[in-house]
């Protein structure tokens, strides 16, 4: 059952601003929010965003609520508005409590007016309590049972949006087994255009647990599959961009949360798609940042 929150309109998003109490919004100062061209080509990553219930907690030094409004905020004020926002998991702060979801929402709520939001899930959300939080607007379709993965056809790549959460609050994820097969086959009918997986979890290094168990099914799909050309994931909160071995682009994404190292950028990332690749630009929330606007532009192997 995937979670999207569909775009609204400026008339319901207005309505809902007056019924949260939030007094700051005001139909002339988000009116630019409105007016806005869209880019069909251009897309916004949020990852572990780690939001608790109480927006004024802060973890290793970090607001997680302020650095989730900063980043929600940048994106506002970008020139275009994207085709689509992904939350790639870790939206609560450890175990996923409804109240984690309430504060979430709200600071996620100026994104309602720019783009439709698909919410994947991390190993620090609970998926009862996630499938609840969101009960005016959740898209609810089952692919596979108790799994909540969805495919986004869009002009110049299909999106395929997994579901690694295996137990709340334990570092290690897993596709399973149905998962793997329903992937499978949604690719082996959507041969022709590039596909781009998007999941929390890092494919697991040899010897370390804290990662995708089954990453070798995963690896299988690579290669079964030419069409996939970059696989975008979080859970480590370290931006990074590396090719694997059968050519397929690894995407790790920073956290708009906190960061384990320090010194690594937390923010959001811009990704713009071509017909022969796309680029991924950090946003980090400090502009000082060394890699602050960083593109990366990745061409698609070929197959
Ligand atoms: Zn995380």
């Amino acid at each position: 059952m995937p979670v999207t929150l569909p775009q609204l309109s400026r008339r319901e998003f207005l309505k809902r601003a007056v019924l949260a109490g939030a007094g700051m919004v005001t139909a002339s100062s988000h009116a630019n929010l409105f007016g806005k061209a869209r880019d069909q080509h251009t897309f916004a990553f949020f990852s572990d965003c780690h939001v608790a219930a109480d927006a004024a907690l802060k973890n290793s030094g970090v607001n997680m609520a302020d650095n989730l409004a900063a980043s929600v905020n940048e994106l506002a004020a970008w020139p275009v508005k994207p085709a689509a926002v992904f939350v790639n998991g870790d939206l609560a702060f450890k175990s996923g409590l409804p109240a984690d979801y309430a504060t979430f929402s709200k600071l996620i709520e100026l994104v309602r007016a720019l783009a439709p939001i698909h919410l994947n899930l991390g190993n620090h959300d609970q998926r009862e309590n996630f499938w609840s939080a969101f009960p005016l607007d959740a898209v609810k379709q089952k692919c596979v049972p108790q799994k909540q993965c969805a495919v986004l056809e869009t002009d110049l790549a299909n999106w395929f949006l997994l579901d690694s959460l295996a137990v709340t609050n334990a570092s290690s994820g897993e596709l399973g087994a149905v998962q793997v097969a329903w992937l499978d086959s949604e690719l082996a009918t959507r041969k022709e255009k590039p596909a781009v997986i998007v999941g929390h979890h890092n494919l697991q290094s040899p010897g370390a647990n804290s990662a995708l168990n089954d990453s070798a099914a995963l690896v299988e799909i690579f290669s079964k599959h030419p069409q996939v050309k970059a696989f975008v994931f979080g859970h480590t909160h370290n931006w990074h961009v590396e090719t694997h071995a059968t050519g397929v682009h690894l995407v790790n994404l920073p956290p708009t949360g906190y960061v384990f190292k320090a010194g690594r950028p937390s923010g959001w990332v811009r990704c713009t798609l071509a017909r022969d690749g796309v680029e991924f630009e950090l946003r980090s929330l400090d502009a000082n940042h060394p890699e602050h606007a960083q593109v990366k532009k990745l061409s698609w192997r070929v197959g």
